[in-house]
């Protein structure tokens, strides 16, 4: 089958993160199935998502792993020219969501690994495909359990991530938080008498865009990637119910991109000593929660 073709149906399913991917798996695990492949689903608690890993050719050794998400970013409220879940050819160009990230890579995979199956190998072809990758690289977490305790594993592994068509051979690390700010409530016109943990949110992001200032001057570059020195990035911030309370509580998303030879719990005590004038506020407080962290891999880039 034609890789467009497969991309054409790919884009059909409307796989954003918060949707449900079984449709697409199911699509995908019949594809393989039909040529052969041996498919692994592993599905998500509710039942409405799923992972998917086959493989072509010989079970008992080490293979080739082609790895790709299928879920894709939203599309509400974007000025889209083009049915974002309906492939559009144009100028010998594709238009759709997730073509380039990552429906186009995964569409290739399954291209190959349906050729290949017609194919005696000496060496195995793996597909993996995972959800919930826009929303912090959750999905994927069953999927490396299950490799982890597989007698074979991968030798190396491909991720099908849009580069410019440029090998990027590394990536940098990732630490996910979410910091709420406590203060105390009360009536705007009272306002100095109580805590506004909106503007304890403001400080800590603001400190944090200090600590962001003096990495990007201090640190020696590391010029293999994109931006040469770890990244702070404050994502989403709440607080606040209406403009006469002062609020109570504020919580904002932030991460760190680190480079290899960064420590990111450097960068968090960092983080936490600039909490400490909350203690000076009586009730203020600073929580950090929710802390997640993937490692950097290596050197390269533009992952
Ligand atoms: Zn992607």
């Amino acid at each position: 089958m034609q890789t467009v073709e497969i991309l054409r149906t790919l884009v059909g399913f409307p796989t954003i993160s918060a949707q449900p991917n079984t449709d697409l798996i199911t699509y995908c695990a019949d594809l393989l199935r039909d040529a052969g492949a041996e498919v692994v689903i592993i599905r998500d608690p509710d039942q409405a998502k799923a992972n998917l890993y086959a493989t072509i050719g010989p079970k008992d050794r080490a293979g080739v792993l082609l790895s790709g998400h299928t879920d894709v970013v939203p599309v509400d409220g974007q000025n889209w020219t083009k049915p974002p879940f309906t492939l559009t050819e144009e100028d010998g160009k594709l238009f759709g969501r997730g073509t380039t990230d990552m429906k186009g890579f995964v569409a290739s995979a399954l291209s190959a690994a349906l050729r290949a199956s017609k194919l005696e190998l000496e060496t195995p072809l793996h597909l993996a495909l995972s959800y919930d990758e826009e929303v912090g690289c959750l999905g994927v977490r069953s999927l490396i359990d299950m490799l982890a305790a597989a007698p074979f594993r991968p030798r190396f592994c491909i991720v099908g991530e849009p580069t410019q068509m440029m090998v990027g051979t590394g990536h940098k690390g990732k630490t996910a938080c979410r910091l709420r700010c406590t203060g105390r409530e009360g009536h705007s016109a009272l306002a100095p008498m109580a805590l506004n943990a909106i503007h304890l949110a403001c400080d800590m992001i603001s400190a944090l865009r200090d600590i962001q200032s003096d990495i990007s001057r201090t640190t020696l570059p590391d010029d293999a990637y994109d931006i040469a020195y770890s990244t702070l990035h404050v994502g989403r911030i709440n607080g606040g119910g209406a403009l006469n309370i002062v609020p109570n509580s504020a919580e904002f998303l932030f991460e760190i991109r680190n480079l290899p030879a960064d420590d990111p719990q450097f960068i968090l005590d960092r983080l936490h000593r600039a909490c400490a004038p909350a203690s000076g506020f009586p009730g203020g407080q600073y929580r950090n929660r929710d802390h997640r962290q993937l490692p950097s891999t290596g050197n390269g880039a533009r992952c």
